[in-house]
């Protein structure tokens, strides 16, 4: 499903909780979607759908965002795509 999309390289996903982080094995979005699997495991709203303010001020992190959403959306929403993750 997100093989679709080509990866976005060169570039680090904000996270609002911290500074933009070195974790290379993952896109943006991969980063993303992993942060949303943590949100709704611990009861928390995702960023994905309420994302920072911060946010417009980073094209590629708006891209970044988007697609993730996208994902989630094409899989039927986050609780359809939750369940097909844990799969
Ligand atoms: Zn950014």
């Amino acid at each position: 499903m997100a093989e679709q999309w080509p990866p976005i390289t060169g570039h680090i996903v904000g996270l609002p909780a911290g500074p933009h982080r070195t974790l290379r094995l993952m896109t943006d979005v991969d980063l993303l979607l992993a942060a949303t699997i943590a949100a709704v495991r611990m009861n928390r709203s995702p960023i994905l759908f309420g994302p920072p303010a911060s946010l417009a001020e980073c094209v590629q992190c708006q891209k970044a965002y988007a697609r993730a959403r996208k994902i989630i959306e094409d899989a039927g929403g986050i609780a359809k795509w939750m369940e097909w993750v844990a799969r």
